[in-house]
């Protein structure tokens, strides 16, 4: 595989590149020159970095579609000219980031790592100097034959390298905010890199890559907890928009045994809005056949979500809608695996 010996670098914003407002006291984000003036690190590197910014930077909280249509487009235009993209991205919606891009990029061959930090890269305990560099790092890891080391969407952050599409915020305060509860990490990077080669993705190399642009967000996240009132989840449920809703379930994927929620995710299945079962759960995977409560979700059309994340649930349904337009062919491919985001064992 050709080398580049060159890294992308795309910062989105997020703390990592925040200063604070002078008015406020609060964090906002900053140009993207300070943050590079911040790191001397970068001239220090083998790899040539390249940089582009988003104008204007964001606080993650504002990530939306038409962003990450953006950020396919800006990887996507120059995939051929860097071994490996790292996007700099605010830590509270990074895992929806990196699943969605785990399904927009279709065959990737390169690694595209989403870091960040906790506190901004100009302060002296920052811990986003060390995500940084070992992310630029990961991106242009490689084996003999040229071909990368994790050729996936992928967090680093805090020593652990995590597939995308399986990881979730954790902490809002500590340096460790991250964490796939349902995967392996890929990599944990102490004094040496140590790569789980067997947990990483294989694609086909001499396949090309192919980007996807578009989504439909026509999606809801439920979630149930005991005393849920009938009447407000009728006026959701009823929108004649929605396409899909992320329902998250108790434990092993249970539901209460109420006959207006059977019959309302019967109603709503008829109506071919897929319904897919996600636990509470931080951690293990949905069992229908499990409780007899599950076996009722079941016979009201609700489809399993496996072990997924939330956050995964959620982007591949909107891309899923966005490529396909029948029901079945949507509830097919939410029963299998297509970037490594769900286990299905037979
Ligand atoms: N609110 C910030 C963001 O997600 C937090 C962070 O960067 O960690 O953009």
């Amino acid at each position: 595989m050709n080398r580049t010996n060159k890294v992308l670098l795309i910062y989105t914003g997020g703390t990592i590149g925040m200063g604070h407002n002078q008015r406020t006291g609060a964090l906002e984000p900053l140009d993207f020159s300070h943050l590079v003036e911040n790191v001397p690190e970068f001239k220090l590197i083998p790899t040539k970095v390249d940089t582009y910014q988003f104008d204007p930077p964001i606080d993650s909280s504002d990530m939306s579609p038409l962003r990450w249509k953006q950020l396919v487009k800006v990887i996507s235009d120059r995939y051929n000219d860097y071994d490996g993209f790292v996007v700099l991205h605010g830590t509270d919606t990074m895992s929806y980031t990196a699943s969605v891009l785990s399904f927009m990029f279709e065959n990737l061959t390169k690694p595209i790592i989403l870091t960040g930090s906790q506190l901004p890269i100009g302060q002296l305990r920052t811990d986003g100097k060390e995500n940084l560099m070992t992310s630029l790092e990961l991106a242009s890891a490689h084996h003999k034959d040229g071909t990368p080391m994790v050729p996936e969407v992928c967090i680093y952050f805090s020593g652990h390298l995590l597939r995308g599409n399986r990881s979730t915020k954790q902490n809002a305060d500590e340096f460790n905010a991250f964490d796939s509860f349902n995967y392996p990490h890929l990599c944990e990077a102490g004094v040496n890199f140590t790569f789980d080669e067997h947990h990483i993705l294989k694609p086909d190399f001499t396949k090309p890559m192919v980007p996807h642009f578009e989504l439909d967000n026509n999606v809801i996240i439920f979630s149930l907890f005991p005393g849920i009132e009938e009447h407000l989840i009728h006026h959701m449920f009823d929108a004649p928009e929605l396409r899909s809703i992320v329902m998250r379930s108790y434990g092993s994927g249970n539901a209460p045994q109420q006959t207006w929620l059977m019959d309302i995710l019967h109603k709503v299945s008829e109506r071919d809005v897929v319904v897919v079962n996600i636990s509470q759960c931080i951690s293990g995977q949905v069992e229908m056949n499990r409780y007899d409560t599950g076996y009722q979700l079941k016979d009201a059309g609700v489809i399993s979500g496996y072990d997924s994340t939330v956050e995964a649930a959620v982007t591949k349904l909107m891309y899923l809608q966005a490529q396909y337009d029948d029901t079945e062919t949507i509830r097919k491919y939410m029963n299998q695996s297509i970037a490594g985001e769900i286990t299905i064992y037979s």
